[in-house]
């Protein structure tokens, strides 16, 4: 027998494992089940590469247990180690970057978040993190001797010879002891182990079996099944269901499969709205199954929502809700990414394996905004429940990327319109039925479309017949504000004080109005300078006798969003205009005041009067209602 001592990595390695306090110490099996299946892998290529002079087995892997040793054992009919490679592999970690894992191990171990473990493959050492001793008992095919190698995980190894016919390897990991903390005794236990390959190592491609104990019911002299009267019976039972539903042909995975598996695996009642069957092939390879669900994840808009996909890498589990594979705006989808041209191995860099990651990430992006798109002209009705439910996200898209999704993601846009409140249209829809001579995306904002209906602003538009877009979301008009323009149109809000509709007679007449009323309205805004930047003469109103705009800039609409957010209060301001309806029974009894005094009073009960027609509260409540008394009071003496 010969006893060596562990490279100083190594060491490192264990000792990180052996103390662990990474909670999830389950993922011991799925590596050693790991190994296993790719030393048939490296078997299986032999054989492969050997004109036929080594044979196929039936290749498998076989898990056991011995309840009164407790012993945990593996064992695969795969390449297995000879000597110097058991001294190579498991006595040192000979792979570059392990150096830099356990740095960054030793770093997240301070902030209590190893967590990040269960992102790697760590390997073999990690069965320490369960066991107080293990023994790898293994022979190659190359070799005519076996070898035992054992270890306690302290700082040396033994390797031992020994006799054997066949090759392969077996992996005796003898468990800790129960502490009150912690329940070793449970990966004795059938079920969890049941449950545990099915969880890490389902799809992994060999048979996994065990002889596991089901219970019969008894049967009769005839063969006839006797009522209520069981016994229980050996069998071997393979606990993987070893082909994935996502490395299947795509053409025979039917709709309904996609959906059972998102049911099951996502814990959902409801079928998806819609699910992906993702092929790539190339510079990365990966396969994936990316889902929408019908109705949002209860917990989206709360702060510890996790997006993410889950990561498989060879067919292995490697870790749920991994956030580096989805954008932030698409945060509402669902699914998995299996990759063969990701490394299970911690000597990966972590920098490489992100930028990797963030690869498979842009094209699952693509993919997705494809998808919709498919959708959209496809099945619009669906569509829109999608847009419903995430358009909003779209939008945050375009706005938080600084523009920079423009380009991809505003064809997925649709909004309700003025000529369109039943059913939303696209930008593209707009645009393409714009008047001549029209040179702006008009748009209004409010809370409802109701409210906008109900706007001052929009008659103008009702009369000539332009198409004003409801935005009805506070981040619209920021998303807008982003885009600028839509194929070189560019979004005007219908507050605008600016706005382009009017003909040239009209215009003259406006510019003729403004001026025959100069003194007036100078009046007016004299009374109201600290409110409102500028009083005119409107074009827009028919029914209304005010209404309030805003210059270039911030609108009213967006003022009010940015002061309602937490910290912001009244930080932000729109250029404000005060319009006037010249035509207005109202406008023609103003005309005849002449005491600074009445002027005052009538002027900021219109200001309130249009902040309240457009839906805005006002900032003085108790002064208008004080106004508004005395108006009564007014009239009820007269
Ligand atoms: P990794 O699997 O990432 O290479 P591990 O720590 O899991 O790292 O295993 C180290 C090495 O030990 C493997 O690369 C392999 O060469 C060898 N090994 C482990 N288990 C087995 C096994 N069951 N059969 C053959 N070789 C094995
Ligand atoms: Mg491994």
């Amino acid at each position: 027998m010969e006893k060596m001592k562990f490279q100083a990595e190594s060491k490192q390695l264990l000792n990180l494992m052996i103390n662990s306090i990474y909670s999830n110490k389950d993922i011991f099996l799925r590596e050693i089940i790991s190994n296993a299946s790719d030393a048939i892998d490296k078997y299986h290529y032999d054989v492969l590469m050997s004109d036929s002079k080594l044979k196929d087995r039936n290749y498998e892997i076989y898990i056991s247990v011995d309840k009164k040793n407790r012993v945990l054992t593996i064992s695969d009919n795969g390449i297995g180690m000879t000597k110097n490679e058991l001294i190579e592999n498991l006595g040192t970690i000979a792979k570059s970057g392990s150096k830099e894992f356990l740095e960054k191990l030793a770093q997240l171990k301070d902030s209590n978040n190893i967590d990040i473990i269960g992102q790697f493959g760590v390997g073999f050492y990690s069965a320490f993190m369960v066991a107080k001793k293990i023994q790898v008992i293994t022979r190659s095919y190359k070799d005519e001797k076996g070898y035992i190698f054992e270890s306690d995980g302290e700082d040396s190894y033994t390797i031992d010879e020994f006799e054997t016919e066949n090759f392969g390897t077996k992996v005796n990991i003898y468990l800790k002891d129960d502490s009150k903390e912690e329940n070793y005794s449970k990966y004795l236990e059938q079920y969890e182990l049941e449950d545990l390959v099915k969880k890490y190592s389902d799809y992994i491609r060999y048979p996994i079996k065990m002889e596991v104990t089901v219970s019969k019911q008894d049967l009769d002299k005839d063969g006839k099944p006797i009522e209520n009267k069981y016994h229980d019976e050996k069998e071997i039972k393979t606990l993987n269901s070893m082909i994935p539903l996502w490395k299947k042909n795509k053409k025979e995975v039917t709709e309904q499969e996609l959906n059972e598996f998102y049911k099951n695996k996502f814990y959902d009642f409801e079928d998806p709205l819609l699910a992906l069957n993702i092929n790539v092939e190339g510079m990365m390879s990966y396969k994936s199954l990316i889902f929408i669900p019908s109705h949002a994840p209860y917990d989206l808009y709360s702060e510890n929502y996790e997006k993410g996909l889950t990561l498989y890498v060879k067919g292995v589990f490697i870790k749920d809700k991994v956030k580096e594979l989805v954008p932030d705006y698409l945060k509402f989808i669902k699914g998995l990414v299996d990759s063969d041209d990701l490394s299970l191995n911690i000597s990966r860099e972590i920098l490489q394996q992100t930028a990797q990651l963030r690869r498979i990430k842009d094209s699952i992006e693509s993919k997705v905004i494809t998808e919709l798109k498919k959708l959209k002209d496809n099945d619009f009705d669906k569509y829109n429940k999608f847009f419903d439910l995430y358009g909003s996200h779209l939008k945050y898209g375009i706005y938080t990327s600084y523009g920079s999704k423009k380009d991809e993601l505003q064809d997925l846009l649709i909004y309700k319109s003025l000529n369109n409140q039943e059913k939303s249209i696209s930008l593209k829809e707009y645009v393409d039925k714009m008047q001549k001579d029209q040179k702006y995306i008009y748009y209004a904002a409010g809370s409802t479309n109701e409210a906008i209906n109900l706007m001052p602003q929009i008659d103008i538009f009702k009369k000539k017949g332009y198409d004003v877009l409801f935005l009805t979301q506070p981040v619209d008009e920021f998303c807008f504000m982003m885009m600028k323009d839509y194929n070189g149109k560019e979004f005007k809000s219908i507050t605008n004080e600016e706005i382009d509709i009017l003909n040239d007679e009209e215009k003259k007449k406006i510019e003729d109005l403004n001026n025959q009323n100069k003194e007036l309205l100078d009046k007016i805004k004299n009374s109201l300078k600290d409110k409102v930047d500028d009083v005119i003469i409107s074009s827009k109103l028919t029914t209304a006798p005010v209404c309030l705009s805003n210059k270039e800039g911030l609108t009213l609409e967006m003022e009010n969003t940015l002061n309602n957010m937490p910290g912001n209060d009244e930080k932000h301001k729109a250029i404000k205009v005060l319009e006037i309806n010249p035509n207005h029974e109202l406008f023609k009894n103003l005309s005849t005041l002449s005491s600074d005094e009445d002027i005052n009073f009538y002027s900021n009960l219109l200001y309130d009067q249009a902040m309240l027609i457009q839906g805005f509260q006002i900032k003085d409540p108790e002064n208008f209602s004080k106004l508004l008394t005395e108006l009564m009071l007014k009239s009820l003496n007269k």
